[in-house]
C-alpha cells in the first residue's frame, strides 16, 4: 500500500502506558502487547497490559482522590476544568484525529468531525449542563419540607469499545467528572491511543491526581474483568457487545454495583413507499456504511415497502458501488478498514453464510482489493433473505446490510420487533400519523423519523431489550453518575 510508506502512518503513533494517580507508569516490557494499524497491518507501537495489580492501584488512587482536593471543587470549578479539557481537545484536534484514524482505520475526515470534535463537545456540553441541574423540593401540606441532595456515586469504572473510542469514552467521562466522581478507564485493547492522550489533556486542564486513571489491557482474565469485579468500584458504565454485558453484570453482582450498559443493536431502517427516495438513499448510505458499518446505531436491516422496493434497490446499489473505500488519510475516502483481522474474518463469514443460506449478494461481498494489506471490505448489500437468516438476526457490525420487501405496516412492525435487540430504528414516511403510530410501536430506545444519527445531548440515549440498561444524556446521565438523598424537615 503506497500510503503505508507515508510517515504519517507511523511517526505520530504513541506507545500506551497506564495512567495512575497523575503519572504515566513504565510497564515491564514483558507486560505489553502490539498495537496494529488495521489499514496497513503494521505495528503502531506497544500497549501496557494491565491486570488485577494495576486495577487495584488505579482504584485505590481513585478512592483516595474522592477525599482529596476534588471533593471541595465547586460546581463552577468543575465546569472550568471540564471546559478546559474540551478546549484542549479542540486545540489538539489534528493530533487526536491522526491517532484515532491510525487506531481504527476509519476515514480521517470522519474521525475529525464525528469522533474528535464531538468529544470536545461532550466536555463543553456537560460543563454547562451541571450548572443547570436543580434539586427537587416538595412542601407536604405545610407539615414538612422535603428536598433532595445530590452527591457523587464514588469510583466509576468505564469499559469502552473500539468503534468510537474517544467519543464514547468522553460521553461517559464528562458527566462522571461533572457530578464529582472519580474514574478508572479501560479502553478497548484495539484502540488505546486517544484515551492515553486524553490523560495528558486532563492533567494539563488541572484535574487533580487520582481523579482520572487509565488501565490498558484486555477483557476476560485481564483489566476489564478485574475492574468489573473490584469491590471498591461503586459503578460500572460499559459500552460493547451484549454478551460482554452479561459477563460484566455477573462480575459486578456480588458487590451490587450500579450499572449502565450500552450494548449491541440490529436496527431496522423502514422505508414506506411515500418517502422521498433521494433523501432516503443519501441517508441510508450513511446509516449502512458510515464508519465501515461499525456503529451500534447503523440500520443494518433495511425494509422497503413494495412499490418502492425495486427503484430503491437499483439506486442504492448504484450509489453503494460509487463509495470510495481505501486509505483512511485520503480526503476522498468514504469507507476505511474494519478494525482488525478477527473482525474482518467475522464479517466475511457472515457474507459466506448469506450465500449458503441462499441469499443474493447484490453488490460488494469481497475484500476491497486495491491494497495488499489492510482489512478493507466492499460495502455489501444482501437481498433474498428471510426473517430467520442469521444475517438478519445477528449483529454483523461491518459494512453489510440486508434488504427485504414488505407490504403492510403491521407486517413490517412484526419483522422489525422480531429481535432481542432494541437500540435504534429509522422510519421513512411523509405520512405524519403513520410516523407517530409506528414510532410508538417500534421496540427501540432511539427512533428517528426521516433522518438518522441526529443527536441532541440533552435527550435520553440507550437501548431496550438486550441493547442496554439505563439511559445517558442530559439529566439522565446524572441519574447514573449521582446518588440522590431526600431530606425531610418537619415544619
Ligand atoms: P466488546 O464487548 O468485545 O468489548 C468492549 C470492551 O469490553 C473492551 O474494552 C473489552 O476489553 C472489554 N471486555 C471484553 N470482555 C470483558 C469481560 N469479560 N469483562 C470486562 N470487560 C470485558 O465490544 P467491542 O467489540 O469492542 O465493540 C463492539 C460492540 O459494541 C458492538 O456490539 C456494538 O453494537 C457495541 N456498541 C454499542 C454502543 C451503544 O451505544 N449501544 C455503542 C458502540 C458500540
Amino acid at each position: 500500500m503506497q500510503a503505508a510508506k507515508d510517515s504519517r502512518y507511523t511517526a505520530k503513533s504513541i506507545d500506551c502506558r497506564h495512567f495512575i494517580n497523575g503519572e504515566f507508569l513504565n510497564p515491564n516490557q514483558s507486560k505489553t502487547f502490539d498495537n496494529i494499524n488495521p489499514a496497513t497491518e503494521e505495528k503502531l507501537g506497544w500497549v501496557a497490559e494491565g491486570g488485577k495489580e494495576e486495577v487495584n492501584l488505579a482504584v485505590s488512587a481513585a478512592r483516595h482522590a474522592l477525599k482529596g482536593p476534588w471533593k471541595s471543587f465547586t460546581d463552577s470549578e468543575r465546569t472550568k476544568v471540564l471546559r478546559k479539557i474540551g478546549d484542549l481537545i479542540l486545540e489538539k484536534k489534528e493530533e487526536l484525529t491522526i491517532l484515532e484514524t491510525l487506531d481504527t482505520g476509519k476515514p480521517y475526515s470522519l474521525a475529525m468531525e464525528m469522533d474528535i470534535k464531538r468529544s470536545a463537545h461532550n466536555f463543553h456540553f456537560f460543563a454547562d449542563y451541571i450548572t443547570t441541574l436543580g434539586n427537587e423540593s416538595f412542601n407536604q401540606n405545610n407539615m414538612a419540607l422535603h428536598y433532595s441532595i445530590r452527591r457523587p456515586v464514588g469510583v466509576v469504572g468505564m469499559i469502552n469499545p473500539w468503534n468510537l473510542p474517544l467519543l464514547l469514552l468522553t460521553w461517559k467521562l464528562a458527566p462522571c467528572l461533572a457530578a464529582g466522581n472519580t474514574a478508572v478507564l479501560k479502553p478497548a485493547e484495539l484502540t488505546p491511543m486517544t484515551a492515553t492522550k486524553l490523560m495528558e489533556i486532563c492533567k494539563e486542564a488541572g484535574v487533580p491526581d487520582g481523579v482520572v486513571n487509565l488501565v490498558h489491557g484486555f477483557g476476560v482474565n485481564s483489566a476489564g474483568a478485574a475492574l468489573s469485579e473490584h469491590p471498591d468500584v461503586d459503578a460500572i458504565t460499559f459500552t460493547g457487545e451484549t454478551k460482554t454485558g452479561t459477563a460484566i453484570m455477573k462480575a459486578a453482582a456480588p458487590t451490587l454495583k450500579k450499572i449502565s450498559f450500552e450494548l449491541g443493536g440490529k436496527n431496522p431502517n423502514i422505508v414506506f413507499a411515500d418517502s422521498d427516495l433521494d433523501e432516503v438513499i443519501e441517508t441510508t448510505l450513511k446509516s449502512s456504511f458510515m464508519n465501515q458499518g461499525e456503529v451500534c446505531l447503523c440500520g443494518s436491516r433495511i425494509y422497503v415497502q413494495q412499490g418502492l422496493y425495486d427503484e430503491f434497490l437499483e439506486k442504492m446499489v448504484l450509489r453503494t458501488k460509487k463509495l470510495k473505500v481505501g486509505d483512511p488519510f485520503d480526503s476522498e475516502t468514504e469507507v476505511g478498514a474494519v478494525i482488525g483481522e478477527e473482525h474482518f474474518q467475522k464479517v466475511m463469514s457472515y457474507i459466506d453464510l448469506a450465500k449458503e443460506e441462499g441469499a443474493r449478494i447484490v453488490t460488494g461481498g469481497r475484500r476491497a482489493g486495491q491494497y495488499e494489506k489492510g482489512f478493507f471490505i466492499e460495502p455489501t448489500i444482501i437481498a433474498g433473505v428471510t426473517r430467520e437468516s442469521r444475517c438478519v438476526r445477528e449483529e454483523i457490525f461491518g459494512p453489510v446490510v440486508t434488504v427485504m420487501p414488505f407490504e403492510t405496516e403491521e407486517e413490517v412492525l412484526d419483522h422489525a420487533n422480531d429481535t432481542h435487540y432494541g437500540l435504534g430504528a429509522t422510519i421513512w414516511t411523509n405520512d405524519l400519523r403513520r410516523a407517530h403510530r409506528v414510532a410508538s410501536k417500534i421496540e427501540a430506545g432511539i427512533i428517528w423519523v426521516n433522518t438518522w444519527y441526529l443527536r441532541d445531548l440533552r435527550t435520553p440515549f440507550g437501548g431496550m431489550k438486550h441493547s442496554g440498561i439505563g439511559r445517558e444524556g442530559g439529566s439522565h446521565s446524572f441519574e447514573f453518575y449521582s446518588e440522590l438523598s431526600n431530606v425531610t424537615i418537619k415544619l
